[in-house]
């Protein structure tokens, strides 16, 4: 193999990484660090700084501040071809004028393997995604997720400990980018590779990921697996990102209520849709009516789940999802319910970051 390339077990780690486009700091001061055979997703919206936390780990861009570390060696300023590293992009990349075998051989080629290993470790990635049958064809000649195939195998075909993926799957169909999402994740895993991926799609996140790093404006706003994550938001950004979620001003609730939890002015209380309870109640005239009493305000099937919006109140509307199962109680608009966390601990009181 040739001596110039870093040789790793995959550790990689960000020390105060900032990053300046200007005078914005897209990278934020930025410490992270992602162990050997991790599959890491930096998740957030657009313009978070994803990307630019990628680009600087595949040498595409420098830091301004910090360092990043590839086991104990600073990577910060090498070369791209010096970090040795699979790279897999939303598109593609892919060169037409060569085959799908001549693709997946050109970095082994650039890596002055000789002509008889280019040829086997080229058949066997190719192999590992399942496309032996479509050596001889050019990329036109391959739908998405073929492509996507051939972009995965010549990303692994050196053996690398560490491949970045930015949107990889991003141009595929939903169920395509499923069972790729699956694919992938069996890869990694079989190969012990370090996966860094960046995604935009929650769901992808939490299907993929050991851990998940929430980016904003530049800064984590926290990094846990996807069930931490999920079931303990760090904030509100992190609770509204990941999945679906109520997330109730201090303002917005009944008095009572609010000193019930010991809530303060600036709080929200956060409680996961799949955690609230419906019960139907019989209507009633009352003069101080239950803070937890509200009534159904629209129902959306969405198939496996009945989502039902009711408004508690003036101001408070929330979400309570039931699963469509036989026994499930159907309510319709209109009606009269009470509302319940099915445990206590269910609803958190964040603050903004
Ligand atoms: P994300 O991947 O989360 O969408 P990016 O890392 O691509 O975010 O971008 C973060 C911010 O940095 C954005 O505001 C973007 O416009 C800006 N940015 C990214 N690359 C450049 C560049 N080469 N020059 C100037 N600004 C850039």
């Amino acid at each position: 193999m040739v001596a110039e390339f870093v040789k790793s077990s995959g550790r990689i780690r960000f020390r105060n990484v900032t990053k300046r486009y200007g005078d914005q700091a897209v990278v934020d001061d930025l410490n992270l660090s992602i162990e050997p055979g991790e599959f890491f997703s930096l998740l957030g919206p657009s313009g978070s700084g994803k990307t630019t936390t990628l680009m600087m780990l595949a040498g595409f861009a420098t830091p301004d501040a910090g360092h990043v570390m590839l086991d104990d060696t600073d990577i910060s300023y090498m070369s791209p071809q010096q970090r040795n590293l699979g790279m897999v992009f939303q598109n593609y990349a892919l060169f037409p004028h060569m085959s799908v075998l001549e693709n997946v051989m050109f970095p082994l080629k650039v890596r002055k393997f000789g002509s008889k290993a280019c040829l086997e470790r080229a058949q066997w990635a190719i192999d590992l995604v399942r496309l032996s049958a479509f050596a001889k064809r050019l990329p036109k000649e391959l739908s998405g997720g073929q492509q996507q195939r051939v972009a995965l195998a010549r990303a692994i075909v050196f053996h690398p400990k560490v491949v970045l993926m930015d949107e990889p799957l991003g141009a595929l169909d939903k169920n395509l980018r499923y069972q790729m999402q699956m694919e992938i994740k069996e890869l990694q895993r079989a190969l012990d590779m370090t996966v860094v991926f960046v995604t935009h799609d929650q769901e992808e996140a939490m299907n993929m990921s050991d851990r998940i790093a929430i980016m904003n404006n530049g800064r984590i706003e926290q990094v846990g697996t996807p069930r931490d994550v999920y079931e303990s938001p760090c904030n509100v950004f992190a609770a509204g990102f990941l999945g679906e979620a109520n997330i109730l001003p201090y303002a917005h609730l009944d008095s009572r209520y609010r000193q019930g939890m010991g809530m303060r002015d600036g709080d929200h209380l956060f409680i996961r849709p799949e955690r609230v309870e419906l019960h139907p109640v019989r209507e009633r005239a009352s003069a101080q009516p239950d803070p937890l009493q509200g009534r159904i305000l629209n129902i959306s099937f969405l198939g496996h789940i009945i989502r039902y919006q009711v408004a508690l109140g003036e101001r408070t509307k929330i979400y309570a999802d039931s699963s469509n199962v036989a026994d499930a109680h159907a309510f319709v608009v209109g009606d009269p319910v009470s509302i319940q966390w099915k445990k206590t601990s269910d609803a958190r009181i964040l603050q903004h970051g």
